[in-house]
């Protein structure tokens, strides 16, 4: 484990939940992080970084033009502040307040989330008003009709895990029915690979995380339609400038996508499978675990490993996932699922000797639970007010 850790008096992770913000995001690429080392103590002019930026995004990426942000968040208010600004000075400088501009922004139901703070927050705080179309597993075509009115500045359409799974309308029909009324597509995929198929489907701003599969420093990577990027890149003039991104984001960014390009999918993939093969070895004749290969949600290229938690384990999911959490390396699994039984395991962040620390560490605190007779203590309703109250009991 990193020295660094122990400086700080913190516990070490290992990330067996994938691309979590909460713990860090990923392994910055070496590209990403000896370019970021490399320009903090030089001075660089931040525009034509920026147009830097722009090029390069647009070549990962198809569109006309990008820039970086400090975050897929940040870029979302950013997109919606400019969907109803222009490149008007004054109106940039006079956000939040949207008095005589359109400022509904049209989502469907579905899609309004939360990805650690709620994505119709992101929108809000640009000064926009949203218009939830259809109902949590019902939006149809007319349901955004209706939505779309002469006040609505855009739409966004949110791509991820989180978004309810059934009954929304696609991507192709969201950007015709916006598109015929004049409304820009403003697409959240700040967790998917694909980089160029939203911008084919005729989106006119696109969002990833630079800090996600990229493997860069935190930061949000745009691309756009030229105008609007513009647009979104001149709110550092207002609003923006609470949400700055530094020349390190930026040119962590820039490196993260270039490394990206020159990346071995193939070698990435075996090296992953190889971890999930080693999972389902050692974790197979567990007691009162079922493996399942997983997937992912929403057809990135990853498989996880899915443990339903049964009886025999001693311990319900969320238990088995907090006592992981609460060792030493902390063993973070993913479990925004763990109230249906189940916990993921992920294994785009780690090397081989933490997959073994991760099964062995299964294995004990299941052999603890059932040895002890000490799981079942915690419904999932208390799991989670404990969960929250100790959050709220920050910094301890
Ligand atoms: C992670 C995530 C975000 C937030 O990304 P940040 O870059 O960390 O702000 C927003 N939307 C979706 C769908 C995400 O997965």
């Amino acid at each position: 484990m990193a020295e660094i850790h122990e400086r700080l008096g913190l516990t070490p992770v290992i990330n067996a939940s994938g691309t979590m913000t909460s713990i860090g995001a990923s392994r910055v690429v070496p590209q990403a992080a000896a370019a970021v080392g490399e320009i903090l103590t030089e001075f660089v002019d931040i525009a034509s970084l920026q147009a830097r930026a722009s090029a390069v995004i647009a070549k990962a990426t198809a569109a006309e033009a990008g820039f970086v942000t400090s975050s897929s968040a940040s870029a979302i208010t950013l997109g919606v502040a400019a969907a109803m600004t222009g490149s008007d000075p004054a109106a940039i400088e006079r956000l939040p307040d949207t008095t005589g501009l359109r400022d509904e922004v049209v989502v469907q139901s579905g899609h309004l989330v939360n990805f650690g703070a709620p994505v119709d927050q992101m929108i809000r705080l640009a000064g926009a008003r949203v218009i939830g179309a259809g109902t949590a597993f019902d939006v149809q075509p007319f349901h955004i009709a209706a939505a779309l009115g002469e006040r609505t500045a855009a739409a966004v359409f949110v791509i991820s895990h989180h978004v309810v799974p059934t009954g929304q309308t696609d991507l192709a029909t969201f950007v015709a029915l916006c598109h015929a009324r004049g409304v820009p597509v403003i697409v959240d995929m700040a967790s998917e690979y694909d980089l160029t198929g939203a911008i084919a489907a005729g989106a006119d701003l696109v969002i990833w995380s630079a800090h996600k599969f990229l493997g860069g420093p935190t930061a949000g990577i745009v691309a756009g339609r030229r105008d609007l990027v513009r647009a979104s890149f001149l709110q550092h003039r207002g609003i923006g400038r609470a949400m700055k991104v530094g020349k390190e984001g930026i040119v962590g960014a820039i490196a993260a996508l270039e490394a990206w390009a020159e990346r071995d999918p193939v070698a990435t993939r075996s090296r992953e499978e190889a971890i999930v093969t080693l999972w389902f070895e050692r974790l197979a004749n567990v007691p009162g675990l079922a493996l399942r290969r997983l997937p992912d949600w929403t057809g990135n290229p990853i498989d996880r490993v899915e443990l339903t938690v049964g009886r025999d384990a001693g311990l319900f999911a969320w238990e088995l996932a907090s006592r992981l959490a609460g060792r030493s390396p902390s063993i973070r699994v993913r479990d925004d699922l763990a109230d249906s039984g189940v916990v993921h395991l992920d294994p785009c962040n780690l090397t081989r000797d933490e997959a073994v620390a991760v099964a062995v560490a299964i294995t004990d605190v299941i052999e603890e639970a059932r040895a002890a007779g000490d799981g079942f203590r915690e419904n999932f309703a208390e799991h989670r007010a404990n969960g929250l109250a100790g959050a709220l009991a920050w910094p301890g």
